[in-house]
């Protein structure tokens, strides 16, 4: 495949020192740089970073498999080069692959119709011209905007010149959230995504509550990742990642053995999934306590029997302090290695 490369020359007093701090900082994101001959390279999920310091500028290229990807990018790099400059003002000028009015992995849909699978989990199916990009056997997820109510003209963010993202002015903003692509149909041009409907809705539970066909919104990506081929998997969850653990599941070698957890309020809130014979499905119900405050899932993780080979992989997904306690678990007690795991938070608890 031939990657995109774009290049900028950043004329700094103290490029070293700008270097240094995004190295640091993709250190605490986890993510690893390898120094040859003085080059920093970094490898994202969008694709691959390289930084190199001369006399007064550091000199970025970036690489990706496609625009949308490379955008992303230079999205990423340019907005923690202002962010880390430290009082400098970088002037960010990228040659190769100029953007145009919106971004390459962004496309506007429109609602068609929506249903109730449960009480608490609404289907809404949207229709689009040339929605063939989120079509991903790895990359599940979306970002999705939804517009300030009765904006009759939505508004998206658009690339600015030195790469970052243009917002629209506040009373117009669309609010970024991000979903599970349940199903795509390329060729009928739908894409059906699993709204939970939960207390306090925000603007994405708000959308699957009110929105009437017709109704617009954005969508960009694909992103994320997915579980790596493993023969015994472990599947945790709660009910934000029912869409994912549906689509994994589906998608599974037939045998693949392990174990599903999934929280959810109730017995009502259950859905019929299709999953090899050898994966085992749990639900665990929480009944009237708040999603998000129980112990339950990192509890049923805990109990969890693992085989007795390496062959392993877990993917987490839930509250972010649920995911947290998990995670420390599958590191610290079980041991897992990076590439043996992903864990996720999918929603933030706010205590009012
Ligand atoms: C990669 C990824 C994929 C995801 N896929 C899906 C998906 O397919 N379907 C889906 O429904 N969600 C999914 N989520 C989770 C979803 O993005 C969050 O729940 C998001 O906060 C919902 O936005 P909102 O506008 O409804 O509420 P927000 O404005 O974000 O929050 C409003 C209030 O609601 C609370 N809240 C938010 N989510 C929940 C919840 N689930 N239960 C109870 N309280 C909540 C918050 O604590 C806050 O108090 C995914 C998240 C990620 C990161």
């Amino acid at each position: 495949m031939d990657w995109l490369i774009s290049e900028t020359r950043i004329t700094l007093v103290d490029p070293a020192g700008l270097a240094a701090r995004m190295v640091e900082h993709l250190a605490e994101h986890e993510v690893a740089v390898e120094t040859n001959n003085g080059v920093m390279v970094a490898r994202l999920p969008y694709g691959t970073s390289t930084l190199a310091v001369e006399a007064e500028a550091l000199r970025i290229r970036v690489e990706a498999a496609d625009k949308g990807n490379l955008e992303v990018l230079r999205s990423v790099v340019a907005s923690h080069v202002v962010e880390l400059a430290d009082g400098e003002t970088p002037t960010i000028v990228w040659l190769g692959h100029e953007s145009g009015s919106t971004f390459a992995n962004f496309r506007e849909v429109r609602l068609k119709a929506s249903f109730d699978l449960t009480p608490h989990m609404r289907r809404l199916t949207f229709v689009g011209d040339d929605i063939a990009r989120f079509a991903s056997n790895t990359d599940l997820h979306v970002r999705m905007y939804f517009p300030p109510d009765g904006l009759e003209n939505p508004e998206w963010p658009r690339p600015a010149p030195d790469g970052r993202v243009l917002w629209p002015e506040p009373d117009r903003r669309p609010a970024p959230r991000y979903y599970t692509i349940r199903r795509i149909d390329t060729r009928a041009g739908e894409i059906d995504i699993d709204f939970v409907l939960h207390e306090q809705a925000g603007p994405g539970s708000d959308f699957a509550l009110k929105a009437q066909p017709g109704a617009i919104c954005g969508m960009a990506g694909p992103l994320g990742r997915s579980i790596r081929p493993a023969r015994w998997l472990l599947l945790a969850g709660d009910e934000t990642a029912l869409p994912a653990i549906a689509r994994i599941l589906e998608d599974l070698p037939a045998a693949t053995s392990g174990e599903v957890l999934i929280e959810v309020a109730d017995a009502s809130e259950e859905l019929a999934l299709t999953a090899p014979s050898g994966m085992s499905i749990r639900w665990l119900h929480r009944g009237n306590a708040l999603p998000g405050s129980t112990q339950l899932l990192a509890e049923a993780v805990n109990n969890v029997r693992w085989p007795d080979h390496p062959d392993v992989f877990a993917w987490v997904a839930a509250e972010t302090q649920a995911v947290r306690t998990i995670r420390k678990y599958l590191r610290d007690a079980r041991h897992l290695a990076r590439e043996q795991h992903l864990t996720v938070a999918y929603w933030n608890l706010r205590q009012s």
